[in-house]
Order: structure tokens, then C-alpha cells, then sequence
């Protein structure tokens, strides 16, 4: 069934008069972004599901013409193959348990997958048997980037052991390949070049021919005080560096955006349910769709709407409230509203579509669990 659909926010809000938080989906806003990262990158382009795994929004990736999908779980790769049986599920965590190996290649015929250390690749060859002409891509730690979150911390082999393990991988009668992840949000298209020297430098001391290059997600983009490069910069970067290094053969040549493919896709419209002097106490918070404005610092663009009526322009700081009981349920900072804010205002929150509803939990009994369509073009920060 299609998503209820409004030509602008505002009639949204007139005809709903949301008491509940609401997803304003611009879907074509993510085809845009879809079609701008399939015209500009010159390779295979996957989208990161854990980003926004609404199928409305995965809908529209689709349409757009992305058939590639980077998995974490089996529920991803249940929720894309059970949706689009014809894309392709890459089940990119390097770190699976051995049913979830088994059942992503027995069931949903998934033959992508990546590790990080030895032990990771016994578990896949143990699980489904030998490589047989199935992809196995090495990931490598890459240095800190100017980015949000860091993403080499947790994941990676170095560039010390990653050489052995992708010679192994190939004796295991896999595709060779290397994967990376340089921090999502990431501002400097240097970052990419410095981990693709790295990856130059782990080929020169394997045996191998790589099949696979994934320079992964970390497309950046623009929030409040925060207007990194455009999309382009960032694959001149990865063109021009990889120009240096010597494949030793064809390599196909893959990224895996999540937050650069989704974030201007979807708004959050909020409502004021109390405001006591310079604090406004809102319906939906950190614990909920907000939870980066908190882990990741990001600062939204936000308007306040009050159907009909003119709302003054006339800007002072407040402490924004999420709607739970605990005192850390805040958005970071002070925050510039109108100073006529009252109960009953709603806020309309601007590039909200990566990691908001993917990460919302049900503390304190919110949900939020309402999207809807809209036409106008999305709310962006102001330069
Ligand atoms: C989270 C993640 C992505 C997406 O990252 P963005 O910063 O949202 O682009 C891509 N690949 C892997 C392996 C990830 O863990």
C-alpha cells in the first residue's frame, strides 16, 4: 500500500494535526541521490540498509535504479531479497554467527561476504564449505578521518596482517577483494586517497590480483554549520588515487553510502507539548529519532509551523527536551526558535533520514512508526 501523500508539510500537518512524531519522505529527493551517486561513482553502488531500512525508502532506491544492497544481518538480507528478488544482498559485518553464514548462502543465496580476521573466514569455509567462486573481501583498518564516527575501531585487519588473510582467501577458492570504511560523515576526500594508498600497499605485499575494491560508505552531508565537498570531490579523489596503486589486473570498483543516499530524504515533524520559559519539551527525542544529534553531533536544520498563523522571526536559544523521563533525553546545546514558541507549535526537523527511525527504540512506551509522503523539496540547512 502507498504511503498517504501531501504536497507540502504544512497541509500535512493541517489535515493530521500530528500529536505523534511524523516521517515527511521526499521520495524524490532519493532518487535524485540515488541517480546522482549511480551517474558519479564509477563503479557498483550498494546502499547501506542499516541507515534507513523503511521499505518506502528502500522503494525509492530501487525505482531509482539501485540494485545492490550492504547487509549486516539476516534480517536485512530477509527484508531485501523477500522485496526485491532480483537485487543483491552483500553481507558486509565481519563478524557473523555461523547459522547466519549458512542460511545468507542457503536460503537467500548470498555469495559476498566479508571478514577480518582468520578465524571469521574457517567459520564461512566450515560454514558453506570452500569459496567455490564466491567473494570475500578483506577489510582494512584505515587512519582517523575527519569524520562523525570513526569506523576503523571496532573492524579491520591491519595492513600488517591483511596481506596473509587475502592470500588465504584466494586458497580458499574465493575472489579475492578489500573493503574499507573511512568514518561516516566523513569531510575530507583525502581520507579516501590515504586509505586507497593503504589498500595499494596491502596488494604490493600479497600474492593476489584483487577482484573487488569497496571504499565503503562516509559520503558526507550538509548539516547545520557543516557543508562539506560535494559528492564529486570525493570520487575525483578515489579516481585519481587509485591511478597510483597497481591492481595487477580488472577490479570492480564498489562504495557503500548510507547516510549520503538517505539523509535529505526524509524530514521529522515534531510537536511542542510544553514550553516552560527558555525550555520546549518535544514528542520525539535522543532515545528515539534523534539519537545522532547526541552521538554523532549533528545539528539539524528545524522551522516551526503553526498552520494559518504567522510565526515570529524574532530568534532566541532554548533547551530542547525528548519526551521520556530522563534528564540526558536532550538535544545538544542551545537552539535558536522563535521566541513566540507555544504547546501546540510543530517543528518541522530537516535531514532526518539517516539513522533516525533505523535507530529508535521503545523506551518510555514512544514509538514513532508514522511516515508519509510529501512533494515539496526537503528542508535544508540555510548557508
Ligand atoms: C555503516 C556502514 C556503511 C554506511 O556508512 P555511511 O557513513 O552511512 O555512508 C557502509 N558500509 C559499512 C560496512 C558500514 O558499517
Amino acid at each position: 500500500m502507498s504511503l498517504k501523500h501531501f504536497a507540502t508539510v504544512e497541509q500535512m500537518i493541517a489535515e493530521l494535526a500530528p500529536g505523534y512524531p511524523v516521517y515527511c519522505l521526499r521520495p524524490k529527493e532519493l532518487e535524485r541521490n540515488a541517480k546522482l551517486f549511480l551517474d558519479t561513482f564509477p563503479g557498483r553502488v550498494l546502499y547501506a540498509v542499516k541507515c534507513n531500512p523503511e521499505l518506502n525508502v528502500l522503494n525509492a532506491l530501487y525505482k531509482a535504479g539501485i540494485r545492490h544492497f550492504d547487509t549486516a544481518s539476516l534480517n536485512e538480507i530477509a527484508l531485501i531479497r523477500e522485496n526485491f528478488p532480483l537485487a543483491d544482498c552483500y553481507f558486509m559485518h565481519p563478524v557473523k554467527s555461523r547459522s547466519a553464514i549458512s542460511a545468507a548462502k542457503d536460503v537467500y543465496s548470498v555469495d559476498h561476504f566479508v571478514i577480518d580476521h582468520e578465524d571469521e573466514l574457517d567459520k564461512i569455509v566450515d560454514a558453506i564449505g570452500g569459496g567455490d567462486g564466491k567473494v570475500c573481501l578483506v577489510r582494512v583498518i584505515t587512519p582517523p578521518a575527519n569524520a562523525a564516527y570513526n569506523l576503523s575501531q571496532k573492524f579491520g585487519a591491519t595492513v600488517e596482517e591483511a596481506p596473509a588473510l587475502l592470500n588465504r582467501v584466494a586458497r580458499e577458492g574465493f575472489q579475492p577483494g578489500l573493503a574499507f570504511h573511512v568514518g561516516s560523515q566523513c569531510r575530507s576526500p583525502e581520507a579516501f586517497s590515504a586509505a586507497i594508498r593503504i589498500m595499494g600497499q596491502v596488494v604490493d605485499k600479497s600474492d593476489v590480483h584483487i577482484h573487488y575494491l569497496d571504499v565503503g560508505g562516509g559520503f558526507p552531508v550538509e548539516y547545520v554549520d557543516d557543508a562539506p565537498p560535494p559528492l564529486k570531490d570525493f570520487v575525483d579523489a578515489i579516481t585519481s588515487t587509485l591511478r597510483e596503486i597497481n591492481l595487477r589486473g580488472d577490479c570492480v570498483l564498489m562504495c557503500e553510502p548510507g547516510r549520503g543516499m538517505v539523509a535529505s530524504g526524509s524530514s521529522l515533524v515534531v510537536q511542542v507539548m510544553l514550553r516552560k520559559d527558555s525550555s520546549v519539551y518535544i514528542n520525539d527525542g535522543v532515545y528515539h529519532s534523534l539519537s545522532e544529534t547526541l552521538t554523532a553531533g549533528v545539528r539539524l536544520p528545524m522551522r516551526v509551523i503553526r498552520p494559518c498563523k504567522q510565526v515570529s522571526s524574532d530568534l532566541t536559544p532554548f533547551a530542547i527536551f525528548g519526551p521520556t523521563c530522563d534528564s540526558t533525553d536532550r538535544i545538544p546545546g542551545e537552539i535558536m526558535l522563535p521566541s513566540c514558541i507555544r504547546e501546540g507549535d510543530w517543528i518541522e526537523i530537516g535531514q532526518a533520514g539517516a539513522y533516525s527511525n533505523a535507530m529508535t527504540s521503545r523506551f518510555n512506551g514512544f514509538i514513532a512508526e508514522t511516515f508519509v509522503n510529501i512533494d515539496e523539496a526537503p528542508l535544508m540547512p540555510t548557508k
